[in-house]
């Protein structure tokens, strides 16, 4: 077992991550944090997602940095606004006592806001590279003095399209800079890229199978908004000892929920940036101590969460992007422990799910939500192993006199009876519960796909018809809308065999033959 303190870390860092409750660096983290604290090559670290390539490199670009230095020191490039906002909020969670400006800067925010901020002085400025290069273009940011440079998620900014922003970008940096370069996956031309655009290098590789995922059971049920409160009270309900995140998308729903659910009994708390940070210590607190069972958390509220063996992740609205699944889910089933985690699609997100099933390569199942029988059924054998419970170790001598009482004038099972009734009366009537309607997901609907390929390439009508019953052996008369265009075409598929050919275009290289994704849907 490896220690963060072997590896090179200050007195402060270390008491940093003590507090945040990491205890052990992880594999890439073992690697690069010696390597970028003690050398001065530049550096390419390859792992999976949800291995903290963040800290990876934010706790050695930390230890380097100089306070009050004036210019900007280091630039983390992101490929989304979410990921800036993550990244920035780890960056900062171990800087510690350090006194350094770490701001995210995407496109979306308030232009001005990002200006004064920029004037007052970054030293870390974590940002998406459209936004990026609209500050330089207004002057507004300088990177000729930078100490560090981040490509992070490399490959997901290459798939996104911003390979030029970023070259860009690299020009406008000083030539003395160290560039760091982390990715989950390693393509060919993200080898170019190092090549071309890095001093001399190392590679660290971790090679796949230690994601914290492996060990969690992933399902999702189909509930309309409408239901999914009732539909968590049940999951709740089912389990003998639910200990849990749920995760919302805002803190409205974040309050709305944990406050709908503390006022039907259940040891709930919400977890929101809107708290002061000793709130927050505290909720997490009772939390790690089981006082609270359910937490509910906006995603950014449970950054840098480190509780062990939740039993249960629920998605309660679907996560932003394929990234923030796995983190989220990535939170149970620690430490060899099996966790489940839930997701929740309202029929319009069936498609989101596919999506995040297909880039996170992960397996989600579908369930049926528990019924109101198997719950009440869940809750009775609850009941009797409560009542054993008492009966073994506390019972009370008040209690007693008063059943003495009772039973000089009932019979025993009479009395029971009675008792029962008295106290699980609405708890154990199938009509106190709501009921909750099945969702239908459309899946015989139609999906409308763009073909990168048109009359300029030889497409044709035919062509593209074969090809597309090569792919997924579909009837012709089922492939509907054929349209070709000069550069690229279009053309209609019932649901699923659309979903069958996406897949296999899962990943984006031109070149082999057509290059098929989803058709943008028009704005509204
Ligand atoms: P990646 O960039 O590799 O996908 P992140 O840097 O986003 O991963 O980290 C994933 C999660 O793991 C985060 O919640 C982070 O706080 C947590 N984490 C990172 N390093 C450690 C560690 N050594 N021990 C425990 N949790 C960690
Ligand atoms: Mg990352």
């Amino acid at each position: 077992m490896s220690s963060f303190a072997s590896l090179g870390l200050s007195e402060e860092r270390l008491h940093v991550l003590k507090s945040k409750g990491y205890e052990e660096p992880t594999l890439i983290q073992q690697k690069t944090i010696p390597a970028i604290l003690a050398g001065t090559r530049d550096i390419v670290g390859q792992a999976q997602t949800g291995t903290g390539k963040t800290a990876a490199f934010g706790l050695p670009i930390i230890e380097h940095l100089s306070e009050k230095s004036g210019s900007v020191q280091a630039l983390v490039l992101t490929p989304t606004r979410e990921l800036a906002i993550q990244v920035a909020e780890e960056i900062n969670s171990l800087k510690g006592d350090k006194r350094l400006s770490i701001v995210p800067i995407y496109g979306g925010q308030s232009i001005d806001q990002q200006l004064r901020s920029l004037k007052k002085g970054i030293d870390v400025v974590v940002g998406t590279p459209g936004r990026i290069i609209d500050h330089l273009q207004r002057r507004s940011l300088s990177l000729d003095r930078i100490s560090y440079l981040v490509l992070d998620e490399a490959d997901e900014m290459l798939n996104m399209g911003f390979i030029d922003e970023v070259k860009e970008i690299l020009k406008r940096t000083n030539p003395d800079k160290r560039t760091l370069l982390f990715s989950a996956t390693m393509p060919p031309e993200i080898m170019g890229i190092a090549k071309k655009y890095m001093n001399e290098y190392d590679v660290f590789e971790v090679q796949k199978g230690q994601l914290t995922v492996s060990l969690t059971d992933q399902i999702y049920f189909e509930v309309s908004s409408a239901d999914k409160f009732e539909a968590l009270c049940r999951i709740i309900d089912i389990e003998e000892d639910f200990y849990g995140l749920v995760f919302c998308r805002t803190k409205n729903d974040v309050d709305a929920i944990a406050s709908h659910l503390a006022e039907r009994g259940y040891d709930a708390e919400g977890l929101h940036g809107d708290l002061s940070q000793s709130q927050r210590e505290k909720i997490l607190n009772r939390f790690k101590r089981k006082l609270i069972t359910v937490l509910v958390a906006t995603d950014v509220a449970a950054r840098g969460i480190d509780v062990q063996n939740l039993t249960h992740v629920i998605n309660y609205a679907l996560p932003q992007d394929p990234e923030s699944y796995v983190h989220r889910i990535g939170r149970t089933g620690r430490a060899g422990r099996e966790g489940t985690a839930i997701t929740f699609i309202t029929p319009e997100e069936y498609r989101k799910l596919q999506y995040i099933k297909r880039s996170a390569k992960t397996d989600i199942r579908k369930e049926r939500l528990p019924k109101v029988k198997d719950v009440i059924m869940a809750k009775k054998i609850r009941i009797r192993a409560d009542l054993g419970e008492i009966i073994r170790s506390r019972l009370q001598d008040d209690y007693r006199k008063m059943a003495g009482e009772l039973l000089k004038d009932y019979g025993a099972e009479d009395v029971l009876t009675a008792l029962l009734q008295y106290s699980f009366q609405e708890e154990l009537d199938e009509k106190s519960y709501t009921e909750i309607e099945d969702a239908v997901v459309d899946t015989k609907g139609t999906t409308r796909l763009f073909v990168a390929q048109g009359k300029k390439d030889g497409l044709t009508p035919q062509k593209l018809i074969g090809f597309i019953k090569e792919k997924c052996s579909i009837r012709s008369e089922k492939i509907k809308q054929i349209q070709i265009l000069d550069r690229f075409s279009f053309v209609t598929l019932p649901f699923h065999e659309a979903e069958i050919l996406l897949s296999q275009f899962k990943k984006r290289k031109k070149g082999n033959g057509l290059f098929i994704s989803e058709a943008k849907k028009k704005r509204k």
